[in-house]
């Protein structure tokens, strides 16, 4: 491409957020799907089902979908009441609660509108995935660090993670990792240095 036929960092902008309205707006889970559910709904439920124990709770979703604490409370709400989330006491803290997704949370997301959109991010070709999650990532870093804004992201990537002796330990929250923990995203999240 030349360089007179790049993007603009405006039309770039442009382009992500009518991908993102695209992804979201899929006909054919629209058809399939059993209930309609909103974009911040889908939103939460994608959330709950991938977020590790210490972000499971309205407050560290509403950081993630960038929203008041009311309004993502009413987001969760709204869902306990369709029966695809429920309320747990936290494991180690009985006064506090955690969010989890329950089996009809699971079922429904095999309808998730976003599918369309990952099976065509799976038709590029690797390097250029790979040099796109890094262009994205790098650029919610540089977004979220502006606006002071927690960033989301996984152990693997992350400064708090130690390894040792074959076992992972998280030095944020003193806790060793299981593996599928490890693929979990992260409220607490400190990206590593690329
Ligand atoms: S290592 Fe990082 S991403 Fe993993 S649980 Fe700890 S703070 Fe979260």
């Amino acid at each position: 491409m030349s360089k007179s036929a790049r993007p603009s960092a405006c039309n770039l902008a442009d382009l992500i957020v009518y991908l993102s309205r695209l992804g979201q707006a899929s006909a054919r889970c629209a058809e399939t799907a059993p209930q309609s559910l909103t974009a911040a709904q889908w939103t939460a439920l994608r959330y709950f089902a991938r977020a590790n124990r210490f972000s499971r709770t309205p407050s560290a979703f509403s950081e993630f979908h960038a929203t008041t604490r009311g309004t993502a409370s009413q987001t969760v709400k709204s869902l306990v009441v369709l029966g695809l989330l429920r309320r747990q006491s936290h494991e180690s803290d009985a006064r506090s609660t955690v969010i989890e997704i329950t089996e009809a949370g699971r079922e429904i997301l095999r309808h998730d509108p976003l599918e369309d959109l990952r099976k065509a991010l799976e038709r590029l070709a690797p390097e250029r995935r790979d040099a796109l999650a890094d262009a994205l990532g790098q650029t919610i870093v540089t977004l979220a660090e502006d606006r002071k804004a927690p960033v989301f992201g996984s152990c693997s990537e992350c400064n708090h993670c130690h390894q040792d002796d074959g076992s992972y330990f998280c030095l944020s929250t003193r806790s060793f990792l299981s593996l599928p923990e490890m693929q979990a995203i992260c409220v607490d999240f400190e990206p590593s240095a690329r």
